[in-house]
């Protein structure tokens, strides 16, 4: 037992990230949410996929659904927005614009991972917004008035509940560690 290799160590939720997910929540939930399995087969078919693909990088083993417009930029669950993605590019394009993230040097984008046709790619998927008609509506242009004002302030009290929170773990940390 000498070298046995540790699993990880938890990693500690912190409040920052939990409120985070809160607001996608928000966003999430304030959005138009239509994809069904008829959408999915729409996408598959304009995309002319032999086998399922990763519309970035054309790896085949597809786990997720992206939104090519991040829900944090005001992108809707919505044919025309939905793409199937590797989670190798999942998780590297985050909320950066598609077409800017694909020909980035950031890590795993499709560049940095040597991927050929990129402009053709590129190109296909924004057939593929104009053709199911996709436009960006911005949270603040879905909303009433009244419901913008109530947002408003459940983002506020949201912070102020954060920022509680953050003073109770330093308070904690500060009795059992001596710092905070
Ligand atoms: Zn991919």
């Amino acid at each position: 037992m000498d070298k046995v290799k540790l699993p990880l160590s938890p990693q500690r939720t912190t409040t920052g990230f939990a409120f985070s997910y809160v607001e996608r929540a928000l966003q999430e939930s304030l959005a138009n949410r239509q994809f069904g399995q008829d959408d999915m087969r729409k996408v598959l078919e304009f995309f002319e996929f032999e086998a399922l693909e990763c519309v970035y990088c054309g790896n085949v083993e597809i786990k997720r659904w992206d939104h090519l417009v991040a829900v944090k930029n005001g992108g809707e669950t919505v044919l025309g927005n939905m793409v199937p993605a590797c989670s190798k590019c999942d998780d590297s394009k985050r909320d950066i614009a598609f077409d800017v993230w694909m020909q980035s040097d950031f890590p795993n984008s499709p560049k940095s991972r040597g991927i050929e046709n990129i402009q053709e790619r590129i190109e296909h998927i924004n057939a593929y917004i104009q053709h199911f008609e996709y436009k960006i509506r911005p949270l603040e242009t879905r909303l009433t008035a009244d419901e913008l004002t109530k947002l408003e302030q459940v983002r506020i009290s949201i912070l102020q509940t954060r920022k509680e929170c953050e003073d109770l773990i330093a308070e904690y940390n500060k009795r059992i560690n001596g710092k905070s």
